[in-house]
């Protein structure tokens, strides 16, 4: 047996556990030992059943007498019952429903029992306890028991044992990370720390083993990212030269005067657009913050010097408020834009720059094709195969993280240069994620909203004043504005959870019905069809729609001046960084707006952690904050590398994370192939091939 060895390999993994485990992702010993446990039951202090009180839980070490089997009345339900006694005392000890336990635990063996004690009509006893014959090297009980996310058919225990088994098995287990990085850090190797993590013999074992885990992670994704980083310099990109007096006809035509931090951020862009490498930059800037026009500016320089530019937006709305913005203010500049989405295909022509035409799809490919479209303004339709630049020189991806690294390649292939790329967010990412995850990427940050942009107002409202929340809704409603609502599910609580949590479309139903029934209400969610959810956007866009109750999935960069309430519900299950994404769609024209906060949780921590966002107005500052308070686990971009959540924390920590990088540089430096380092070639390798398979 080894690492890779499938599971219908192993004894004692039969079929019906290969096929629950496949469910969790499980199919390989690797898999198996690298599903680490959550948290770690301490069982090894073994207490004498004199001082065992009722109520408690405990581990104990004894001996068993004969067990005598009965049945429940009324379900005839097996009963085991016992006395179970140690130096100290004797105490009964049952188990319900456990009949084959009078085969597995004979009489006058020792045997460890951990469980509570309770008292009810049968008396005080130990209650179905776990059980483990002493002697041997004990996985259950006597010790640090490691407990695992439980899944159906899976339980902790018989994932025990089989890990147990299987770490038994292997003989040994190749090292995967340098040992020299591992000894100066004074972590396990990964035979040790594989025990260490499953079976710790105390606690700081385990957490050694975790320190050690998530430096590899983190390690292997840093040499991803610096890898990508490294292979682009070698590259060549086509030099878009700056030519200011361009620049300066483009901002003097604008109707606003651009903000200090919009000035540098074109400035970086714009200077490195000029080099023959290919730009690799992450725009980064609160929304209403003013990236589009920064990102104008950049196409506008390409095309002036003879490029062409993809703008690919993450939804069709997107793409033509897009199309509609940059359109009008390129349009002065004999620059030709064309618009290829799901659905309808346009092109602005520079002898019609205040209106478009609709052209056929073929025509437009056409066009591109032969370098007739300048800009081309897009959804996801742009990377599809048929849509071919005859020179592109610039690639723009709005609102789409980590969407870059495969569509860029995607776009490159029909370039004889490798294009540059400019990436947008609104998400606040914390230094930590950026100089990992997003280490490939050069940061530009706009720090500055534009002048005269007025405060969202926000307001933490308490359960009592429900009602004049609503009336305040209703009196905006009134005066012609609009109003979010947002929930923080779509349908009924899953098991487990508040019953009080909102949903989409219980909240629909009594403010369509019963709160605001003489008003136009709709409702949005992430279960709709794309077209669906296209036109209630659409309707509400156009002032159709009064209130829109909806989920998550309001779009971050749609501009809806006319938007002035936003009303969050169950506010503490969200991150504080998205709370602001909300807050940042609203407070875009020139009404005053207002946030409100409703939480089902009178907890004072979360109270303290929702009043930041009266305190702050910087998503940056926010995000920073919310990754101390809660670990980095919901910045988004994050999923898809598949850190543990233990290696995530570890992304709140600066220090490691700068130490990681460092160490991650430095072996790059003697080894930038990797070839003294295979397995974490191949761990880089696997990385790639994840992300490029999203
Ligand atoms: P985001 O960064 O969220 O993508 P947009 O680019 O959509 O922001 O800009 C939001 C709004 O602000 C747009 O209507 C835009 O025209 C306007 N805007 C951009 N820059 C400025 C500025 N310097 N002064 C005033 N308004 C601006
Ligand atoms: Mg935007």
């Amino acid at each position: 047996m080894n690492l890779s060895t499938p599971l219908s390999e192993v004894p004692r993994i039969g079929p019906v556990y290969q096929k629950r485990l496949k469910a969790i992702g499980i199919t390989s010993v690797r898999d198996l030992l690298f599903h680490f446990p959550q948290m770690y039951q301490d069982l090894s202090v073994i207490t004498p059943l004199a001082k065992a009180k009722e109520g408690s839980e405990y581990c104990l070490k004894g001996t068993l007498g004969e067990l005598k089997e009965t049945r429940t009345f009324y379900k005839r339900m097996s009963v085991l019952e016992g006395i179970f006694s140690d130096a100290s005392g004797s105490m009964k000890v049952v188990w319900f429903n456990q009949p084959y336990l009078k085969d597995a635990l004979l009489p006058g063996q020792e045997v460890f029992l951990a469980g509570k004690v309770v008292r009810d009509s049968r008396g005080v006893y130990l209650s179905s306890p776990s059980y483990e014959k002493a002697g041997a090297t004990t996985i259950h009980t006597g010790r640090l028991v490691p407990l695992y996310r439980e899944t159906r058919g899976v339980s902790s225990k018989w994932l025990r044992s089989v890990i147990f088994m299987a770490l038994r098995s292997l003989e040994n287990i190749p090292e995967s990370f340098p040992p020299l990085l591992l000894k100066e850090r004074g972590l396990p190797f990964l035979k040790e720390a594989l025990r260490g993590i499953h079976f710790p013999g105390t606690p700081r074992e385990a957490e050694l083993a975790k320190k050690r885990f998530s430096f590899e992670e983190l390690f292997s994704i840093s040499l991803f990212v610096l890898t990508e980083r490294k292979k682009l310099a070698q590259v060549k990109a086509p030099v878009i030269a700056f030519q200011p007096e361009i620049m300066k006809r483009f901002t003097s035509k604008l109707p606003f005067e651009l903000t200090g931090a919009q000035k540098k951020a074109a400035w970086h862009i714009l200077k490195d657009m000029e080099k023959p490498r290919p730009m690799n930059r992450i725009l980064q800037g609160d929304v209403g913050s003013g990236k589009t026009v920064v990102a104008a500016m950049a196409a506008l320089a390409a095309q002036k010097a003879g490029f062409q530019v993809a703008f690919m937006a993450p939804t069709e709305i997107l793409a033509q408020q897009h199309f509609k913005t940059v359109g009008e203010s390129l349009a002065p500049f004999k620059v030709t834009i064309g618009l290829l989405t799901g659905k309808s295909d346009r092109f602005i022509s520079p002898k019609l720059p205040k209106d478009f035409i609709e052209i056929s799809r073929t025509k437009l490919l056409q066009k591109t094709k032969e370098g007739g479209v300048d800009v081309l303004i897009g959804t996801h339709a742009l990377i599809q195969d048929k849509v071919k630049f005859s020179n592109l020189a610039l690639v723009v991806v709005d609102e789409q993280h980590r969407f870059g690294v495969q569509q860029r390649k995607k776009l490159q292939r029909r370039a004889q240069l490798v294009p540059h790329f400019l990436s947008m967010t609104a998400t606040p990412i914390p230094r930590t994620l950026a100089m990992t995850v997003y280490g490939d990427l050069d940061p530009t940050v706009i720090d500055e909203l534009p002048k005269g942009r007025k405060r969202v107002e926000t307001k933490i409202v308490a359960p009592e004043e429900r009602k004049k929340a609503y009336e305040f809704m209703q009196k905006q409603v009134k005066a012609g504005r609009q109003v979010f609502v947002i929930c923080p599910r779509i349908e009924k609580p899953q098991e487990g959870e508040s019953l009080e949590i909102k949903t989409v479309k219980e909240e629909y139903e009594k403010l369509s019905q019963e709160v605001f029934p003489e008003c136009k209400v709709e409702m949005l969610h992430g279960k709709m069809g794309p077209a669906e959810k296209e036109q209630i956007m659409r309707r509400f866009a156009r002032g159709k729609t009064d209130i829109l109750v909806a989920t998550s999935v309001v779009e971050v960069g749609l501009d809806i001046p006319n938007a002035t309430v936003m009303l969050i519900e169950g506010a503490e299950r969200f991150g504080l960084a998205q709370l602001h994404q909300f807050r940042g769609r609203i407070g875009r024209g020139r009404h005053r707006s207002t946030c409100l906060l409703f939480s089902e949780s009178s907890s004072q921590k979360t109270r303290q952690r929702l009043r930041a966002l009266l305190e702050s107005d910087s998503g940056f500052e926010l995000a920073e904050k919310d990754m101390r308070m809660r670990g980095p686990g919901d910045f988004a971009g994050n999923k898809q590398w598949g850190l543990p959540d233990f290696a995530m924390e570890n992304l709140a920590n600066l220090v490691l994370v700068q130490e990681v990088r460092a160490a991650a540089e430095k072996l790059l430096e003697q080894d930038i192939s990797l070839k003294n380092h295979p397995l974490l070639k191949k761990r880089v390798d696997e990385l790639r091939e994840k992300l490029h398979l999203e």
